[in-house]
């Protein structure tokens, strides 16, 4: 199946989840994320309609911006930052989603205010509070939620979550319902900023449809775009000093 094909399936099941919840599928953002991708494939998704695309990899993300290869499309980034990162990206994208501490907001906001820009954000929850995994805790959401309203050169758009990785279908269905609350609850409390906080980022290619169904606003689809991602390489032996 070509890229295009794929684009024309997930819209396809896009709109019947949507539909199947009583939502208007033109809620429903389908963003392609794009690690290990080449900057053709990422062309290719971009003229099959894709209107985002997610980096998970500072690195990746400057060698394609520079080959060109986002044109017709915004970015965002979903992958975990470290702040001596932020120079190559506050300002250069749509959406930072991986927001996970109090130190990266406040770096994000220092950098932002530097440049004298306004940076999109989400918060990135934990929402299986699992230990291998970036993400704020939900009970210190709203905390959060509070500061990053409060400082200057960042806007809070909403929350991401990747819930656990689990084989049975459905399984994450509860993990969906509990974020879609704190986001209804962070809504209710920041009133003063709810016209902005409108973005609920959950849902892969294994449970698009549960998270559209739970009330996912954008969804981050990268296998069934893109077909499986090819392993990580192994690491490379080490290099003998010695001449053979
Ligand atoms: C890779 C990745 C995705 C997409 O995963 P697929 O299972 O390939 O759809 C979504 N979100 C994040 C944060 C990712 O790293």
């Amino acid at each position: 199946m070509s890229v295009a094909e794929n684009v024309a399936l997930v819209r396809e099941r896009i709109q019947a989840a949507a539909l199947a919840a009583g939502r208007d599928p033109a809620e429903i953002t389908l963003s392609a994320a794009t690690k290990v991708q080449t900057s053709e494939t990422i062309r290719e998704v971009i003229a099959a309609g894709v209107t985002v695309c997610s980096e998970n990899h500072v690195q990746e993300f400057v060698a394609h911006q520079k080959d060109g290869a986002y044109e017709g499309a915004k970015v965002h980034i979903i992958g975990h930052l470290q702040t001596n990162k932020l120079k190559y990206v506050v300002g250069k994208v749509d959406l930072i989603e991986s927001v996970d501490s109090l130190h990266l907001l406040e770096a994000i906001s220092r950098q932002a205010v530097k440049l004298g820009v306004t940076q999109d954000i989400l918060l990135e929850v934990n929402i299986g509070r699992e230990a291998s995994k970036t993400g704020i805790p939900p009970e210190e959401v709203l905390p959060l939620a509070e500061k990053a309203v409060a400082l200057p050169g960042v806007r809070l758009r909403g929350l991401m979550a990747i819930p656990p990785i689990s084989p049975e279908p459905g399984a994450n269905r509860p993990f969906f319902a509990e974020i879609f609350q704190l986001f209804v609850d962070i809504r209710a409390n920041l009133v003063d900023n709810r016209e902005d906080i409108i973005c609920l980022s959950m849902g892969m290619s294994q449970d698009y449809e549960d998270a559209i169904a739970e009330g996912a606003t954008l969804i981050r689809v990268g296998t069934a775009l893109f077909g499986p991602r090819p392993p990580k390489p192994a690491q490379a032996p080490p290099v003998s000093k010695d001449p053979a």
